[in-house]
């Protein structure tokens, strides 16, 4: 039994030819799932953007390092606040950020002046703003009620303790966590290497940038948005063009891409009707189901394994591509790569008109978001919901997602809503 009918059998209810997206999205993860993991490497932290740490990072440092003052201002004892309207001190000496203060204890009504980040002095606790503060000479006051013992004072390790696990294995760096390894003085990770994923178009009708236009042909926009995706996703690409309608350039093209990519994306050539030799070879070539899921737009899909390297035969509708890309294809890379969490963020908003939709099946309506007086969202389509219709991806801030056993939708009623940014 192949791998993939395995998975199938343990699926109840699986069936290819009417597939709900949480099944086509569950068998998919246990596919992937039994893929090995990707190789390691030690790279350093200013080429680590967009990587997946492959070790837990323990803190060899308290971040900070030393209880220091939050504000530029005047640091002291708390035990020589007055019970009077107004604190007076003397100011003896500078604390600046980056020293640390070496004169004298302080005495009692003493203070230092002190700079943000800077190192407490010896004895001081608190730290009354500079924007607080009347100076005479070396006399010092504020108001009372301006501050209260321990105000302005971080403390060592308050961020990060030493020892402690500052990021975990799975974690995608992103600016948050450059900086922060970088705050710990860590200068290498070890990251898990980027998938590389081969990618070609199919269909006789598809012209590439830079072919003439000719007559009932279109120009290849799955290449770009798929290789677009993959980018923001961290992925190495290998763009292999657009593949003639011929079994031998197709077998050609599958056979490269299974060899030098962990994953191949094709677009085209999986619906029903298709006369062309895509489905045949990844039969042949492959282990591969061909699915009809219960999903709109993007209904046909071709989904398996040629060798190790995993395979996606993505329909041909640019829409579709784009849809089906975040649906499976996008969470399948994240579990590849060692991500744990591979939802994307959704929010909930009001629909700002009534939308016609059949129990049965998921759709995802390209959506913009905006917001009334009262901060509440809403959401409207951008008209024409066709699968071919690539300019509603580019107006949509939102799609709608419209869930298997959800029925229509009245103006008001609060719908899903999965955050483009957040999955693209
Ligand atoms: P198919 O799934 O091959 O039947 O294609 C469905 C529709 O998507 C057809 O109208 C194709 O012309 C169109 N299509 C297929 N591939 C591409 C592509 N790479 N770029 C733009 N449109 C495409
Ligand atoms: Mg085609």
């Amino acid at each position: 039994m192949s791998r993939l009918e395995r998975i199938a059998q343990q699926l109840q209810g699986y069936d290819p030819q009417a597939l709900s997206v949480p099944m086509a999205q569950c068998f998919l993860h246990q596919l992937v799932s039994q893929c090995p993991a990707l190789p390691t490497e030690s790279i350093p932290v200013g080429q680590a953007s967009g990587r997946v740490l492959a070790q837990d990072i323990t803190s060899p440092i308290a971040v900070p390092g030393h209880d220091n003052s939050a504000m530029d201002g005047y640091a002291f004892n708390s035990e020589d606040l007055a019970l009077q309207e107004v604190q007076h001190m003397i100011c003896v000496g500078h604390a600046l950020a980056g020293q640390v203060w070496r004169g004298p204890s302080l005495q009692p009504g003493q203070c230092l002046r002190i700079t943000t980040g800077a190192v407490m002095p010896q004895g001081t606790d608190t730290v009354v703003p500079l924007e607080f503060t009347q100076i005479n000479d070396d006399k010092v006051s504020w108001p009372s009620q301006v501050v209260q013992a321990g105000d302005n004072r971080r403390f060592a390790g308050e961020d990060i303790q030493k020892g402690s696990i500052a990021l975990t294995q799975g974690t995608r760096l992103g600016p948050a966590e450059l900086g922060l390894l970088a705050s710990l003085g860590i200068p290498q990770v070890r990251v898990r290497k980027a998938p590389r994923v081969a990618y070609f178009s199919t269909g006789d009708e598809i012209l590439s940038l830079g072919d003439a236009p000719r007559e009932g042909a279109v120009y290849d926009s799955n290449r770009y948005t798929v290789m677009g995706m993959l980018k923001r996703l961290g992925c190495e690409t290998v763009d292999l063009g657009v593949i003639a309608d011929q079994p031998e350039s197709i077998e050609t093209a599958f056979t490269q891409a299974a060899a030098l990519a962990d994953v191949i994306i094709t677009s085209g050539g999986v619906s029903m009707g298709e006369a062309d030799h895509t489905k045949a070879m990844m039969r042949r070539l492959g282990d591969v189901a061909f699915w009809r899921i219960a999903l709109r737009p993007g209904r046909p899909m071709a989904v398996g394994q040629m060798g190790q390297t995993l395979l996606f035969g993505l329909p041909g509708n640019p829409v579709a591509v784009m849809i089906t890309f975040i649906a499976f294809v996008r969470p399948a890379l994240l579990t590849l790569m060692g991500v744990p969490d591979v939802q994307p963020l959704m929010i909930r908003a009001k629909s700002l008109e009534a939308l016609r939709k059949k129990p049965g099946r998921t759709e995802y309506q390209r959506g913009c978001l905006s917001r009334d007086a009262n901060q509440q969202l809403w959401i409207k389509t951008t008209g024409n919901q066709g699968s071919g219709v690539l300019s509603s991806m580019v107006q949509a801030d939102g799609l709608i997602v419209l869930n298997h056993e959800q029925g229509n939708v009245a103006v008001g009623d609060e719908v899903d809503v999965m955050l483009l940014d957040s999955c693209l």
